[in-house]
């Protein structure tokens, strides 16, 4: 059995943000030459989220739109969270609606993808370099 491991590095100016990185996903696949197996794709902080929906900017609003209203960013001092000197309690909680990460079928060198489906890193406390792993296992 085949393993490969790779960090990812993103450093969104702002602090929120949606990003397609299914190519550089698809680039690890190809560099790790499995054919049949498993990728997992997983942010490796509490404040992104690793999800797989529709590439489609208005849904990408919508999305914003829903976790703001579910939590907003401000005030900040309406979080127990935020009473330790951090501002981003809403990123924690935006975070674990948004999940933690992903598990895609590799199948004869591709991902196994249902209809539009791709994977999308979603930043909710940005400004910082932040890591995503990719691990994939197989033949
Ligand atoms: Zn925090």
């Amino acid at each position: 059995m085949k393993s490969y491991r790779k960090e990812l590095w993103f450093n969104i100016p702002s602090r929120r943000s949606f990003i397609n990185i299914t190519p550089q996903v698809v680039e690890c696949i190809r560099e790790s030459g499995v054919k049949e197996g498993l990728a997992l794709v997983n942010a490796m902080h509490i404040t992104a989220s690793v999800f797989i929906n529709d590439d489609e900017s208005g849904l990408h609003k919508d999305y914003d739109d829903w976790l703001e209203e579910l939590a907003p960013h401000e005030p900040v001092s309406q979080y127990q969270h935020n009473q330790t000197g951090e501002d981003n309690a809403d990123a924690h909680l935006k975070r674990q609606i948004m999940g933690r990460e992903v598990v895609v079928a590799i199948t004869n060198g591709s991902l196994d993808f249902g209809p539009w489906e791709q994977i999308f890193y979603g930043e909710f406390d940005g400004r910082r370099r932040k890591r995503v792993l990719v691990k994939i296992i197989g033949e």
